[in-house]
């Protein structure tokens, strides 16, 4: 008796409730639409969107303060929770859908609390935004690495000083840029289509632009289509063209939002794929395999060869000159963590601009303009500079755990690109 009416109060308890749990498909929608109406508060928070036009239209023609679009956030957030709940037992690709809806809408109301003007962390602001909490080592960590690079670049005066002059003799001259960059692109492309099916329609359009806090930017139009832009402010040293190739193109953030747009958006209607907001965990996920993107196209010292063979010509530079330059790339590689810890001791307020831009040349070892680059897009963009070394480690973990095939590790690569992937399924 006493079991059948516990059994039957759970079910009443339990069945209005299961019943009233939105679907994820409406959820979906109500995020899509609420990420829209915050991107009219803050310029570049919608990275891409090519979902309906009228969505667009209505989100402009809301005039909602902050404060009502973070209650609506809240109760999307709920909404959500109900839906999880509901779909506990769901494929495991229904379950990573749910994982990433969480903490896109988690993000949302990060940033929607920092518009409001509340101050965070590095550290938590990185954990709210990108759902990763970046562990910062301290600068002297670093100083063995300058160490080691001192000894790759002899002579006089400042470390920083010498690397940008050998860098230097490594720029691509401006009116070789263009074909440069088509050369690497294309050889990123082939590469990367030797293991990913894309759809036949897909292109790019490649821009020289000025004047920007970025080197290079992948805008992502919709319908296999991308804009990649190439900021010429500074020098283009060599390197940059497979590091730009790979990662704003192929197997980067082209490709992978062309996969999200065929496999998710298209093909199971999944309209959350249709706006990607850029201060999200999102990000982390696209720059991290954009980044490691680079090594899987190009493992060893594929990328030498590729280089001397092709690139160096095309530059109007010396092949025999190859190696030494891509020895010097390898060992810096080592300092992107600098970066890290340099932009959350600025952003914290507890070292000045100045500083944080001789701090910047001393470890992250670039001239004084490139230094004022790399500060200026700390504060325009703050802690998502956690996406790129901290997102390229955890991509790597993830995908080299698949062995030392090469189709393995790609199959790996197109899983996460391909896939509503959040951080920390790298990590299991
Ligand atoms: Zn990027």
């Amino acid at each position: 008796m006493t079991r059948i009416f516990s059994l039957l109060a759970a079910l009443l308890l339990a069945a209005p409730a299961v019943a009233r749990a939105p679907t994820l498909d409406a959820v979906a929608e109500h995020y899509v639409k609420l990420s829209l109406v915050v991107g009219t508060h803050e310029d570049g928070y919608i990275d891409a969107y090519y979902g309906p036009p009228a969505w667009q239209a209505s989100a402009k023609a809301d005039k909602r303060p902050l404060s009502a679009l973070a209650a609506d956030a809240t109760s999307l957030a709920a909404d959500l929770s109900a839906a999880d709940r509901a779909n506990r037992k769901a494929p495991s690709l229904v379950r990573r859908r749910i994982a990433f809806l969480h903490g896109q809408i988690r993000a949302m109301q990060t940033r929607l609390a920092m518009l409001q003007g509340k101050k965070l962390s590095f550290e938590d602001e990185a954990e709210g935004l990108f759902s990763v909490r970046p562990t910062l080592k301290p600068l002297a960590a670093y100083d063995p690495i300058l160490a080691k690079i001192d000894a790759l670049v002899p002579g006089e005066g400042a470390l920083s000083d010498r690397v940008d002059a050998f860098n230097m003799r490594y720029r691509i001259p401006p009116d070789r840029l263009d074909a440069v960059m088509r050369a690497a692109i294309a050889e990123c492309r082939a590469r990367t289509l030797a293991h990913i099916a894309l759809p036949s329609n897909e292109r790019f359009d490649l821009e020289f632009v000025t004047r920007q806090p970025w080197s290079g930017y992948n805008w992502y139009k919709g319908d296999a289509h991308s804009l990649i832009q190439v900021n010429t402010d500074l020098p283009i040293f060599l390197s940059r063209a497979v590091d730009l190739g790979c990662h704003e193109g192929y197997p980067g953030h082209h490709v992978l939002n062309m996969l999200l747009e065929r496999n998710l958006a298209k093909r199971r209607g999944w309209v959350e794929f249709t706006v990607y907001p850029l201060f999200s965990p999102q990000s982390f996920i696209a720059e991290g395999t954009a980044n490691y993107g680079i090594d899987l196209a190009f493992p060893g010292e594929e990328r030498l060869r590729f280089e001397a063979k092709t690139l160096y010509p095309l530059a109007g530079l010396d092949p025999a000159a190859a190696r030494a330059y891509f020895e010097l790339g390898q060992a810096m590689r080592a300092l992107s963590g600098a970066r890290l810890t340099i932009d959350a001791l600025y952003l914290d307020g507890k070292i000045g601009r100045d500083q944080a831009v001789e701090l910047a040349r001393k470890y992250q070892l670039m001239s004084k303009a490139r230094a004022d680059q790399s500060i200026s897009f700390a504060e325009r963009y703050r802690s998502y500079v956690i996406n790129y070394g901290l997102g390229q480690d955890m991509a790597q973990a993830y995908v080299e755990r698949a062995g030392r095939d090469p189709a393995a590790r790609w199959k790996a690569m197109e899983h996460i690109i391909g896939g509503p992937t959040v951080p920390a399924e790298l990590a299991r």
